[in-house]
């Protein structure tokens, strides 16, 4: 399957910015491009999109992104097999997001965007919030998710549209930023979309994570999904560009299972294979194991009063 990118290159889709240097060059086998390929936490597969670095806001992106027809057709018709680790992601998720959700005052909507099976919902509903709803493209995952959390996702890609019914207080988007054509676009939306105060909650990679730095382009993040990467300073910059304020940016670990640590090092597949093996045998695959991997969580709340 090809990729049908834009043909025309786009500038900084965070700052505009026209200046980028080198980052990768492509990287793409069309006859590996299947459904896994824009399904989550899949077997790395180290293909690449051509990449360049902004020189004003760090963001390392995509100048020829795939199209939105072909990305909406892909993430669609994604495969998805990933619910233990998704649930592992959405446990590790709420327990960063928790002092934040309890300093927060409104309880109204909240939102989930690129939910999957919706691990995230029964969580946000726990917490007060009234409706959940999860946003999800993959027809297959949401086909997964128990029936009382199908009712409550929405199939499709993101946009003010499919929420207009919605006033939200708080809105998440954990790891998807780095997969939407336009994120200064996404970013303006959930801004318009919450209500004064409400808060959006952003998990995105860190390129500039010594991790990611060291492994370079064998990092699990060199991905033909990601049509842009993050490090703290572009996030930043894109936050406050629409207006949102209180903005904190940390790191955070991950909790998963062993098994699937494993699946994502960078070495061979007969190596990985026999590992796998083995941690089956010394029955360690589904310990669950806690790491900084260089993921970013980024926190950023519409004031009170909007600014002129
Ligand atoms: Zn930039």
């Amino acid at each position: 399957m090809a990729i049908n990118t834009l043909n025309s290159e786009r500038f900084c889709p965070v700052c505009d910015n026209q200046s980028q240097i080198h980052f990768a060059d492509e990287r793409i086998d069309s006859a590996k491009i299947n459904n896994f390929t824009y399904a989550s936490r899949k077997q790395p597969e180290f293909m690449c999109l051509r990449l360049v670095r902004c020189t004003d806001c760090d963001l390392v992106y995509a100048p020829t992104p795939p199209t939105h027809d072909f990305l909406l057709n892909a993430y669609s018709e994604a495969a998805y097999d990933s619910a233990p680790e998704a649930q592992a992601a959405a446990d590790s998720y709420a327990k960063v997001l928790k002092p934040y959700v309890n300093r927060l005052k409104g309880r109204n909507a909240a939102v989930d965007v690129g939910a999957g099976s919706g691990p995230l919902l029964p969580w946000l509903c726990e917490c007060g919030f009234n409706p959940v709803v999860g946003i999800e493209p993959s027809r297959e995952a949401i086909q997964t998710a128990p029936e009382a959390i199908q009712a409550m996702l929405r199939e499709g890609l993101f946009s003010e549209k499919l929420l207009a019914d919605l006033n939200p207080s708080l809105i998440c988007s954990f790891m998807t930023l780095e997969h939407v054509a336009n994120p200064s676009e996404f970013v303006q939306q959930a801004y318009r979309l919450l209500e004064p105060g409400g808060m959006l909650a952003v998990v995105v990679h860190n390129w500039q994570a010594p991790l990611n730095r060291i492994l370079g382009l064998r990092s699990p993040i060199i991905d033909v999904e990601h049509l842009q990467l993050f490090n703290p300073l572009s996030m930043s910059t894109l936050l406050k560009k629409v207006g949102f304020e209180s903005i904190e940016i940390r790191p955070i670990a991950n909790r998963y299972p062993l098994r699937y640590w494993l699946r994502l090092m960078p070495l061979p597949t007969g190596l990985k294979a026999r590992l796998s093996s083995i941690l089956e045998f010394l029955h360690l695959s589904n310990k669950q194991i806690s790491l900084r991997v260089g993921n970013l969580l980024a926190i950023a709340i519409k004031p009170l009063e909007k600014p002129q």
